[in-house]
């Protein structure tokens, strides 16, 4: 929001912290502090099956600065990147993704799995896997309760130490999804070895799906690639009625987007959640597409 300085001019986060360094040494100086005070926030947006059930939700963060108001996470995850923040950060947000998962499904939400983005620097961390274990043993839950989102950049650009956390943690029974999939590069040998759960083809392949003149051979091949591999598909930013008919008919399994819903504060989710029900969110495999 805005913050009002001498002169009685108000200013937005932007003006004030226009520069990339000015915005980097702000969120350096007050992150930390803002993680300890709980300053962190998820919201979560659904993703709906073929078949209109809601399969799960994704958690985002978001930070509620007292002076700013809401900053958007590209605002802050790659400095917390930068800066080896983003391991306090993940292990807040792991533990609100716990807490709110138990809150909802103590509403009588039937919500299968919590999916939670985790960055490079965190695969890299020796004790993420435990630390994951111990959040969700905590709440009472178990690996097959979270999906850990990581990005292809973050799959492929790791030397094998990363990939093999990934082993590690597919073994223990969490699932795995590859973020904004086509933005990075994949080596097809590796994405074929891997135990992945799900591709989600990112947000820039969405856009003019369905509209005359658009080409859509890149989102063909990668829902044709998914299915060869044995794993879900998701289309990320799915925001018309033309784009969800086109992936419904090309046999994308699940669509996430504001099309369906923008990411929402837990206390939104659970009635959206009980509005949007349908008789098939826990049928994960009610639909299958022909190959
Ligand atoms: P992402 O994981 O690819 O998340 C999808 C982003 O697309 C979200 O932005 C979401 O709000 C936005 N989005 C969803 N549907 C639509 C749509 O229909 N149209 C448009 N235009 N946008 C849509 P958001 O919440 O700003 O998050 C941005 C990125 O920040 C995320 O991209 C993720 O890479 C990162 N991020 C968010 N939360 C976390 C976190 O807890 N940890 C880490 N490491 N990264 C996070
Ligand atoms: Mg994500
Ligand atoms: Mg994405
Ligand atoms: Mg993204």
């Amino acid at each position: 929001e805005a913050k009002r300085l001498g002169h009685g001019k108000l200013v937005l986060f932007d003006d004030l912290l226009g520069s990339r360094a000015r915005r980097r040494q702000f969120i350096q100086s007050e992150l930390r502090p803002a993680i300890i005070q709980g300053q962190l926030f998820l919201e979560y947006q659904p993703q709906v099956g073929i078949d209109g059930g809601v399969r799960g939700v994704e958690a985002l963060v978001r930070w509620r600065h007292p002076r700013f108001g809401v900053i958007r996470p590209d605002e802050f995850i790659s400095v917390a990147e930068e800066t080896g923040l983003i391991l306090p950060l993940g292990l807040a947000v792991i533990e609100m993704a716990c807490r709110d998962l138990v809150a909802l499904r103590a509403q009588g939400v039937a919500l299968p799995y919590v999916s939670v983005n985790v960055s490079p620097r965190q695969l890299a961390d020796p004790q993420l896997v435990a630390a994951l274990m111990s959040a969700l043993r905590q709440h009472g839950l178990g690996p097959a309760d979270m999906e850990l989102e990581v990005t292809e950049g973050a799959v492929m650009e790791v030397n094998g130490a990363e990939s093999s956390v990934l082993d590690h943690l597919s073994a223990r029974g969490f699932r795995i999804a590859i973020d904004d999939f086509g933005t990075g590069y994949s080596s097809l040998s590796r994405l074929q070895r891997m135990k992945v759960d799900k591709l989600k083809i990112d947000r820039s392949f969405i856009e003019g799906l369905g509209e005359p003149g658009h080409d859509p051979m890149l989102v063909d091949m990668m829902l044709a690639l998914a299915r060869r591999m044995n794993v879900k598909s998701v289309a990320e930013g799915v925001e018309t009625q033309q784009q969800a008919d086109w992936l419904r008919a090309a046999g994308c399994h699940m669509i996430q987007g504001y099309l369906y819903a923008k990411p929402m504060p837990l206390a939104q989710l659970g009635a959206w959640m009980k509005t949007h029900s349908g008789e098939h969110e826990d049928d994960e495999d009610v639909w299958s597409p022909t190959i």
